[in-house]
């Protein structure tokens, strides 16, 4: 399989400008090199399928960190998940995988999904036997008995327990370590902003993790869980809410504590196009988590972690109320619109940093020669405009056309 793309912009995600009037050459799944356009008179160009996507621009497909491929994405999403069969559930997660890649995502990481589901899943996919995107899976999350997402997860309280929830995440085939260090919205009963874990048990986690080979994201919404979080070296913080202990205050935030996050090189994961969503499909329910989280104040915060040089990451929370899996394009819209960074800086964060975080940067992420063919076409100049992401009009997996010309061939 050997084929060129050809647009007006390249972006490859190292460079903070787009390369002009370029090709990507692609053989056996891998990228070859990339050309300027006038130096394809040089290869024998008719051994090669071509792509020509005029005003476009190529870069690399989107990887999206943060799903659960299981939930159904609508309002009624608790009831689904702790009702339904695993069956069932497994056919959500055929379609939820496909929708993704439909979306432009390459790459997937599922942050607590049944194992039951995720693992075949992953194992299907491998296997061309359903369509989806690279998939690194968490399998079910780790959490307190009764804690956040107790209906499918796996629930350790001591940490010798927690530890053996590592261990056995990792026999299942986990490529990430999924824990939750506070309670969550999702789950009724639960105390968002204490912590679940000392900061000695989840310390326990990464130590055990590392020694296997895995990184581990945790759940945080509540200060104390982040504090716990940061002081065990938790690689990928998720949500890092920074709610206050006390209920009569909202946030409280502590930039020493983002100063330690910077440090010790852990990434961020704020979930940040899920309010978005909501906001546009269910406005009473964007009215409800706004009195929770007030926006402002939270990109208030959340600048002044970027601006600390936090290393962001793009997870949808995908399957959660109101976040479909083919969303993907939303979250750098809410970074540039909201976060105030740049196009460029959002297109990074949305592949290289991603890649960087799930350890894969050598193989995807960017585009580079010698890297997996992960590719996507956009109409238009996203650095432009940022929503013009949402218009991904061809898509390359591992070099095999999944959508070409608007049209999608899975
Ligand atoms: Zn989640």
């Amino acid at each position: 399989m050997k084929l060129i793309i050809k647009a007006d912009r390249l972006i490859d995600s190292n460079s903070l400008h787009p390369l002009i009037n370029s090709a990507l050459v692609i053989e056996n799944g891998k990228i070859v090199e990339i050309i300027s356009q006038d130096k394809l008179k040089d290869i024998s160009i008719e051994t090669f399928d071509i792509i020509d996507a005029g005003n476009s621009t190529i870069m690399p497909g989107f990887i999206e960190m943060h799903s659960h491929m299981h939930v159904n994405a609508e309002s009624d999403a608790y009831k689904q998940v702790t009702t339904e069969s695993n069956e069932f559930l497994l056919m959500r997660a055929v379609k939820a995988v496909r929708s993704t890649l439909s979306s432009g995502v390459t790459t997937m990481r599922d942050l607590g999904s049944k194992n039951e589901i995720a693992f075949p899943i992953k194992e299907a996919v491998n296997n061309g036997v359903i369509p989806g995107p690279r998939l690194l899976v968490t399998g079910t999350p780790i959490t307190s008995t009764g804690g956040h997402c107790n209906s499918f997860a796996y629930e350790a309280d001591t940490k010798d327990e927690v530890i053996k929830a590592v261990r056995r995440q990792f026999k299942k085939g986990a490529d990430y370590i999924k824990i939750m260090s506070t309670g969550g919205g999702f789950t009724p009963g639960t105390n968002m902003r204490k912590a679940q874990y000392s900061a000695d048990i989840l310390k326990a986690a990464v130590e055990d993790a590392e020694r296997l080979g895995l990184r581990v994201a945790a759940h945080c919404h509540g200060t104390a869980g982040v504090i716990n979080c940061v002081e065990a070296g938790i690689h990928n913080l998720i949500h890092c809410s920074w709610l206050s202990e006390n209920p009569s205050e909202m946030f409280d935030y502590h930039p020493e504590i983002t100063d330690q996050i910077v440090a010790k090189g852990l990434f961020l994961d704020p979930t940040l196009g899920v309010d978005r969503l909501n906001q546009i499909r269910d406005p009473q329910r964007y009215k409800l988590r706004s009195e929770l989280k007030d926006p402002v104040k939270r990109f208030e915060i959340l600048k002044d972690m970027w601006v600390r040089g936090v290393k962001f990451v793009t997870g949808m929370d995908s399957g959660m109320t109101n976040a479909r899996f083919d969303d993907f394009a939303v979250m750098p819209q809410v970074m540039v619109e909201d976060l105030g960074i740049s196009n460029m800086e959002a297109i990074i964060c949305s592949t290289k940093t991603s890649a960087d975080c799930l350890d894969i940067l050598q193989e995807t992420g960017t585009l580079e020669p010698g890297k997996s063919a992960d590719v996507i076409v956009v109409k238009g100049n996203p650095l432009e405009d940022i929503k013009l992401l949402s218009n991904v009009e061809d898509i390359i997996l591992k070099g095999k056309i999944i959508k070409r010309d608007g049209k999608l061939l899975i």
